[in-house]
């Protein structure tokens, strides 16, 4: 599974990552609240200007966990596994384990971010309102009450990767009933939005140049544009391959031939078994018996100089922990399991024996000859 960054904690039972980008931004944004007390010339020692910049920053980073938090309640409410939060260079993104299945679920979900950083925007107003004479705190309720306005706008522009897409996208899907073709346009929307921030942050950015960093706005937007590009450009490649899987079962995916290694031959025989099938994960058996699953990345994570003192059953992934497949299961179906448990691969049981293993180079395969029949079928 694809490393998220420094887990810091869980809510609600879903782990809260941070991307390794938070820390500069967290810096970069405690300096900027930090120069804003400092312009208010309250003649506060600097130790106690830098402890407002970061208390205000934190604050700033939970409005994000507020917003991403809404989306996974009500994904939960759904029954959507929620896999992750990360939180990163320009905000928060919750990975969940499915796409929803209705429209109107996928609505809610998306909706909820916005309406969170609404509420939240509301709550610092309010706090900004009743400061009165407080300085200090009418400028940082003011500064958050503003940012959580502008993050909740934001995030309605109607693209792909943005809550604005998800609603878009959900619209047309409750509408035409047909998912495939309202991602696509959520997608390309997505790109649409982010082509013209981009040209619109260059712009900026060569109409203010100056020496002095003016042009930094507009890079900041330009580069904004270009991670909603390769957001929205994955986005499409995801529909792709759902309209690609759509209809197909687990057998019709599945690698039938079976690469299986005793329990208790050395990784050092193992490497040279794999080498040999040009397999990456193989059954494990004892006698008959099947009793887990190894794989490449098993065998990695013991360092070469253990192999020939380390058996299989060592690093095995043991069966009870193991994940099945029916040959009858919708392929989209595993697809989704296989994301929310993090497996690249989950063997094929049928009427009590293995028939047969799904990897993700097996979908990658379906996907590519799908898509080269699908190019001179459809046009
Ligand atoms: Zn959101």
């Amino acid at each position: 599974m694809r490393r998220d960054g420094i887990q810091i904690g869980r809510i609600y039972g879903i782990p809260i990552f941070l991307h390794t980008s938070w820390f500069l931004i967290f810096g970069l944004i405690a300096f900027s609240f930090y120069s804003e007390f400092d312009a208010l010339q309250l003649n506060l020692p600097p130790s106690r200007l830098v402890g407002l910049g970061v208390m205000t920053s934190a604050l700033f980073f939970g409005s994000l966990v507020f917003h991403e938090m809404a989306h996974s309640v009500i994904a939960k409410y759904y029954k959507i596994p929620v896999v992750s939060i990360t939180l990163f260079v320009f905000g928060g993104v919750s990975r969940i384990g499915r796409e929803p299945g209705r429209a109107l679920e996928e609505f809610n979900i998306a909706i909820a971010g916005p309406l969170s950083s609404l509420f939240l925007a509301g709550g610092f107003w309010l706090v900004e309102w009743q400061a009165g004479s407080n300085a200090i705190l009418n400028t940082l309720a003011g500064s958050l009450g503003w940012i959580n306005f502008s993050l909740a706008l934001f995030n309605l522009i109607p693209g792909f990767p943005l809550d604005g897409g998800h609603i878009l996208r959900a619209i047309i899907w409750g509408f035409n009933k047909n998912y495939a073709r309202a991602t696509r346009i959520a997608a390309r929307s997505g790109q649409v939005v982010a082509y013209g921030m981009i040209a619109a942050g260059a712009a900026t950015a060569l109409s203010n140049y100056s020496p002095l960093g003016g042009s930094v706005g507009g890079l900041w937007l330009a580069f904004i544009g270009w991670f909603i590009l390769s957001a929205a450009k994955q986005s499409q490649a995801q529909a792709e391959a759902h309209d690609a899987l759509d209809g197909l079962r687990v057998a019709d995916i599945m690698t039938p031939e079976l690469h299986t290694v005793g329990r208790e031959i050395s990784l050092e025989d193992y490497a040279r078994e794999m080498v040999r099938t040009g397999r990456r994960a193989h059954l494990v058996v004892a006698g008959n018996q099947l009793v887990g699953l190894v794989t490449a990345e098993a065998l990695t994570s013991v360092p070469q100089h253990d192999w020939d003192v380390t058996s299989v059953q060592a690093v095995m992934l043991p069966k009870d922990k193991l994940h099945w497949a029916a040959p009858e299961e919708p392929a989209l179906s595993l697809l989704d399991r296989m994301r929310t448990v993090g497996m690249q691969q989950m063997p094929v049981i049928a009427a009590g024996s293995v028939v047969g293993i799904v990897t993700r180079d097996s979908i990658m395969r379906v996907l590519q000859s799908r898509h080269e029949l699908g190019s001179l079928a459809e046009r």
